[in-house]
């Protein structure tokens, strides 16, 4: 176990960050954040911040040197960077967990292999790959990149066959996958923690709405369809974890269709429709993020309250804020982020009860 005083080196300088790093204050732990960005908002509330690119070797040496465990709260942080680190100090989630997750493909791949069942997709490498994963999968479908995808970025949707050209060049002519449209019920998705002992814990499954490709809501308990696909899907989830070696939280985003489930992606990661685990579970995923990190034992997951909502500030919700910080029923959570620009994650509210 690591004493308290230690220092966790955190991947990325978030809101995934911020709230790690405040998390891990409570257990009496440091964090030392390595970002590129000028003032990232995990540094606000860290001990030490290395500004610096994950490309730049001397500077993940040092870091190394001054930290005494590393995680990440950043999936696309360059796997090289996290094998160069893994020579010097502990690294958790380990770069198998990131190789899979980085790459829709692998992704896909790994959990069907597992028994896990995904909507139908094909290859696509090139812009004639795209006319025969057409033809194979047909339409309408979704063109996803196989790399650096999230919030619904660098996707395009495909009405008819005739979308193809318009497809291609929206997502830059990059490696993909063609994934054709679930009619699904609803979204939902399973946080589970892996200790370094390997020991799991699992959270309650929010079902989750999206807008314009964006958390916008997570809340419990979920609809019945959910509930009933949710034992398989959390089954599924731990074999990922497992099988991975994954230790930290891990995340794995699920459709529930009227034939059954389908994975959607995972995060090897604490998730934004995991936020309403502060108030509204006996322990926050971040809190048992650090604990798997500092190998201490994880703490239960159940809910405090049957009824809980986690709504999402986005863009210039967060104007909204004198009302909210007025609601005694509301739990505000603000990511000291400067500006609102459309589709940026500004805040999150959670609420208990009705
Ligand atoms: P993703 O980045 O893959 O999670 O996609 C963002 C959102 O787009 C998802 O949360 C869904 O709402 C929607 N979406 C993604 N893939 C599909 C699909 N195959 N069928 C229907 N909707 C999808």
């Amino acid at each position: 176990m690591l004493p308290p005083g230690s220092t966790i080196g955190i991947l990325g300088g978030g809101q995934l960050g911020r709230m790690l790093a405040l998390a891990a204050a409570e257990l009496g732990y440091r964090c030392h954040i390595f970002a590129p960005e000028t003032d990232p908002p995990a540094a606000d509330v860290s001990a030490a911040h290395t500004r610096a690119d994950y490309a730049d070797t001397a500077a993940l040496s040092a870091f190394a040197q001054r930290v005494d465990v590393v995680t990440l709260e950043w999936e696309n942080v360059p796997c090289a960077a996290v094998r160069q680190l893994a020579g010097q100090v502990a690294v958790h989630p380990g770069a198998q967990s990131l190789e899979v997750a980085q790459d829709r493909m692998a992704e896909k791949q790994s959990v069907e292999w597992l028994g896990g069942r995904c909507a139908p997709w094909a290859q696509v490498d090139s812009r004639e790959a795209l006319d025969g994963a057409i033809a194979q999968i047909g339409v309408p479908a979704i063109l996803k990149t196989r790399r650096f995808g999230y919030d619904g970025k660098g996707q395009a949707r495909l009405h008819t066959a005739s979308d193809a050209d318009a497809a291609w060049a929206a997502i830059g002519q990059q490696p993909a996958i063609l994934e054709a449209m679930v009619d699904f019920a609803h979204e939902y998705s399973v946080i589970l923690c892996r200790g370094a002992d390997g020991t799991m814990v699992d959270w309650p499954v929010p079902v989750n709405l999206h807008k314009g490709g964006i958390l916008a809501t997570s809340s419990l308990p979920p609809p019945a369809l959910v509930r009933e696909q949710a034992p398989a899907a959390v089954a599924l989830a731990r074999t990922v974890a497992e099988k991975l070696g994954h230790v930290g939280v891990l995340t794995c985003e699920f459709f529930a269709c009227r034939d059954g489930l389908r994975f959607n992606e995972m995060a090897p990661r604490v998730h934004n429709s995991g936020h309403w685990t502060i108030e509204g579970s006996e322990t926050s995923q971040f809190e048992n993020h650090v604990r798997a990190v500092a190998g201490l034992p994880l703490r239960p997951t159940a809910l405090v309250n049957p009824r809980v909502t986690m709504t999402n500030l986005i863009g210039d919700d967060v104007a909204d804020w004198p009302r909210l910080m007025s609601d005694p029923a509301a739990h505000v959570h603000l990511y000291g982020k400067g500006e609102a620009r459309p589709g940026r994650k500004m805040g999150h509210v959670t609420r208990l009860g009705k």
